[in-house]
């Protein structure tokens, strides 16, 4: 009989596989080991959690090598077959080690060597205990009230906590444990009881009621609901087209047929409100997955949904990973949002899995958003996924008029032009609340010697330094670096500084001697050092008239502030002339949910954009014709340069604190791209090679930075070659005090 192999992902950043002997004694067991199981294994010195991933007789090195496991820690695994496809699929499409995709998306309590994490320490009763005749213990109240509690206990079971809380104290519990009648066990947490469900369902028993819906909205409950299996769709409708109704009615149909449901949304997007929206609808529990559960909780909420109980899960990008027993539907809201693309370690976009993943479970898949990227556009012109307009919003409100002030020759009061303040106070006069957006934080963005044309800049970045207010410093954006204010010119010593340029605190000040009677709320990075202090602060504008709000991009997603009648955005013109190939996209989409903030049925909004290229054939046809319109343009624009998705992009980044390093280091890698290319199945005129070149900002928090970008016409081709292409760079390159990583899709090409 051959040695039995054991195939594990450990939590590693290498790509080889970790290959482990099953002992005698487990091999004579006879009981197969399920794929997907976590065991406990040696790794160098100590010992770490993997899972199995394979079992068989071949091993990556020779057999008298390896090491037997230390010991089988579930008898049931963890992951379902779905998951486990999902993660060798997305370990195989990202080039990521499979350890990693796997156990850094698990809770952090199931990568922890013990054994007994699942489980907690509880009082039970003994056979002997719950013998005892109550009434012999009159001369005892205390022992027999204890008992009396213990009895009542489901399963005769309950914690030590609970046993205090009941009021009783150690003394009594000693007491009943030395008389044999109560025992201590370690038991499996009772899974049932979430802090993390309840907690919301108690609070709102009262369920609200479905609305009725209007024509578009029916069509797309009803495509959907009828879907046999996996399907892609696309639910395209403008800020208060009552997609969040729609999607509530989905999830309602999919929890009477008795599946999960799950929601992504972005980062910004997992606001109490949201939560509460979907919590106040239906009366199975609704478990939010955010950043702020404690590993307990995060565990309690990962094991609920594990054990099937029928729930909605809302959650951001790593939700995508929770281990639905049955999952029917995927819902992903804002579906353009840059934070579904992970931007760092395993760099993956959870839109694209959700996809793999709805077809992995063989079930719909819905995208939601009123700017729809260009990605997702062109899957519905193809026709690979469905398209489901909202054009209109629900109800009697309109959408907003947009207006362009041309900035050429025009006088501006910290950036803002007379017809712009001028339309300010008239709107604040009205009783109305008006937002000003600008994208940039802090007081001025650049601090210049005007004596001899010094810039203030970050001595690990290359890039300028933004002066903030309160307390009075300059901040590097890029490396968070922060250096106390200077008041001479590091080149000449002269005093004229001046600060040139506006960030979101400069236009609150000019705008405070303004509207000095008027209430500004300003809402950035800078001012909003808790989620709880937003809220109340959004909760304000919400109710709150005659106002100014002042904000970066937080304010520009999700939220939706009824009083609102004007939206000033002070800059658009950044975005219509950046080198980025994805910067215009960003735009239209940012102008547009903006714009989604302002109006309701009796008030409707107005938009006013700056702009010193008032003639811009996008931004007119953003402003005149419509996003639709618009993303038809640059997906034209696209096809005709050949980016995405017209293309598909690998990256490929080094960096190093000597520059020198870098370049030798992607010109390496370019040899080999190249000479891989030669062979067979590959051609050259697959795939192109761009670079090297630095990143847009060579240097940053100290490092020297370089791009090696692959373009290729073909996607699956691409991913043949990149995993050659990584398996020769790892064996054949001079890595010595370099970092670098290779990203498929990337978002960003710096
Ligand atoms: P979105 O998610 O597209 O921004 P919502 O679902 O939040 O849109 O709907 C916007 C507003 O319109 C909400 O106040 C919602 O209650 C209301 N609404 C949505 N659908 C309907 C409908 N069919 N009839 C009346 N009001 C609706
Ligand atoms: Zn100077
Ligand atoms: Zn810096």
């Amino acid at each position: 009989m051959p040695q039995t192999i054991l195939h594990v992902a450990v939590f590693k950043p290498l790509r080889h596989c970790f290959d482990y002997l099953l002992p005698e004694d487990e091999s004579a067991n006879n009981q197969p080991l399920k794929l997907g199981i976590r065991l406990l294994v040696p790794f160098g010195k100590s010992q770490v959690v993997g899972i199995l991933l394979k079992v068989n007789h071949t091993a990556c090195i020779s057999v008298s090598k390896l090491k037997p496991i230390t010991a089988i820690l579930d008898k049931e695994p963890l992951l379902s077959p779905n998951l486990l496809s999902l993660y060798h699929w997305a370990s195989r499409y990202y080039q990521h080690p499979i350890g990693e995709v796997m156990l850094g998306t698990l809770p952090i309590l199931l990568r922890q060597p013990s054994p007994t994490i699942l489980k907690q320490r509880v009082y039970t009763l003994t056979p002997e205990g719950k013998a005892i005749d109550i009434a012999s213990l009159k001369r005892s109240p205390r022992q027999a009230r204890l008992l009396v509690f213990l009895a009542a206990q489901s399963g005769n079971v309950t914690t030590a906590a609970d046993i205090k809380q009941a009021g009783f104290d150690s003394n009594v519990i000693q007491n009943l444990l030395k008389k044999g009648w109560m025992v201590q066990v370690k038991k499996a947490i009772n899974h049932s009881s979430s802090a993390v469900a309840q907690s919301l369902s108690i609070a709102h028993r009262t369920i609200e009621l479905p609305l009725l819906l209007n024509a578009d909205q029916k069509i797309a409950v009803e495509k959907i609901t009828q879907a046999v299996g996996f399907q892609t769709f696309l639910l395209e409708g403008v800020t208060g087209s009552g997609k969040t109704e729609v999607y509530l009615q989905i999830i309602d149909c999919c929890l009477q047929q008795g599946k999960q449901a799950l929601v992504l949304v972005p980062e910004i997007g997992l606001t109490p409100q949201t939560i509460l929206r979907f919590v106040k609808r239906f009366s199975s529990p609704v478990i939010a997955l955010h950043s702020k559960l404690s590993n307990k909780e995060r565990l309690q909420a990962w094991m609920q949904i594990q054990q099937g109980e029928l729930c909605t899960v809302i959650g951001t990008r790593s939700a995508l990973f929770a281990p639905f027993a049955q999952l029917g539907i995927i819902i992903l809201d804002e579906e353009h949002d840059p934070s579904f693309k992970q931007q760092s370690g395993f760099r993956y976009s959870a839109r694209d899995l959700a996809i793999v993943r709805g077809q992995l479970e063989n079930i719909p898949v819905l995208l939601g958003s009123a700017t729809p990227s260009l990605e997702t556009l062109h899957n519905v012109n193809t026709g690979r996924f469905l398209h489901l307009p909202l054009p209109k919003r629900a109800g009697s409100a309109i959408m907003p008029t947009f207006h362009l002030i041309d900035l050429r020759r025009k006088k501006l009061t910290h950036g803002l032009s007379h017809e712009l303040l001028t339309i300010m106070e008239q709107h604040l006069q009205a009783g109305n609340q008006a937002l000003l957006f600008l994208n940039r934080r802090g007081y001025a963005p650049v601090l210049l010697c005007q004596a001899c044309g010094w810039v203030a800049q970050c001595t690990r970045c290359d890039a300028k330094l933004t002066l903030h207010q309160k307390p009075m410093r300059l901040i590097c954006h890029h490396c968070t670096k922060e250096y106390p204010v200077i008041q001479a010119c590091h080149l000449c010593q002269s005093k004229e500084l001046v600060y040139i340029g506006l960030g979101t605190q400069r236009i609150e000040e000019s705008l405070r001697e303004r509207f000095p009677d008027t209430d500004i709320v300003r809402i950035d990075r800078d001012t909003s050092p808790s989620k709880h202090a937003i809220e109340k602060t959004l909760d304000n504008i919400r109710y709150g008239h005659k106002q100014i709000l002042i904000g970066t991009q937080m304010l520009a997603k999700g939220h939706h502030f009824p009083n609102v009648t004007l939206v000033g955005i002070v800059n658009v013109d950044s975005g219509l002339y950046s080198t980025d190939f994805r910067a215009t996209e960003r735009m239209g989409q940012l102008i547009q949910q903006v714009a989604g903030r302002a109006g309701r049925m009796d008030k409707p909004g107005h938009v006013f954009l700056q702009t010193h290229q008032p003639a811009h054939p996008l931004l007119q046809t953003l402003i005149h014709q419509g996003y639709p319109a618009f993303a038809e343009k640059l997906l034209q624009e696209r096809k005709s340069s050949q980016w995405p998705p017209f293309s598909y992009l690998g990256l490929l980044r080094a960096e190093a604190t000597k520059s020198d390093r870098v370049l030798d280091f992607l010109m390496q890698a370019k040899k080999i791209a190249g000479s891989l290319l030669q062979k067979s199945p590959f051609k050259k005129s697959m795939l192109t090679i761009l670079g090297p070149i630095s990143a847009p900002m060579e240097r940053k928090a100290g490092y020297f930075r370089g791009l090696l970008l692959f373009q290729a016409k073909e996607r699956a081709m691409l991913q043949k070659w990149l995993t050659q292409f990584l398996t020769e760079v790892e064996s054949n390159t001079t890595k010595s005090k370099i970092r670098w990583s290779l990203e498929v899709d990337p978002l960003e090409l710096g």
